[in-house]
């Protein structure tokens, strides 16, 4: 279901077309030696969406309060 579109492309993902509030995450996991990130985004071809893993490479300080407002994505 909802394949119609799986020959078509590979649902590439560009910075230019979405923004961080189009990003849901869905899990946060232990990976070796630190985390990863699912989140699930919108392609930007075809609005399905596609899920993406990321690995957290650094944890700092940040500068905001949470929960986190609109404001920071300005
Ligand atoms: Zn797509």
């Amino acid at each position: 279901m909802a394949s119609d579109h799986d020959g078509d492309h590979e649902h590439e993902l560009e910075a230019e077309y979405l923004s961080p509030s189009d990003a849901t995450v869905l899990e946060i996991e232990d990976e070796d030696g630190g985390l990863r990130l699912e989140v699930v985004l919108p392609c930007p071809t075809c609005n399905e969406p596609v899920r993406a893993s990321a690995p957290v490479e650094s944890v700092v300080d940040a500068d905001v309060e949470l929960p986190v407002d609109d404001s920071i994505y300005d």
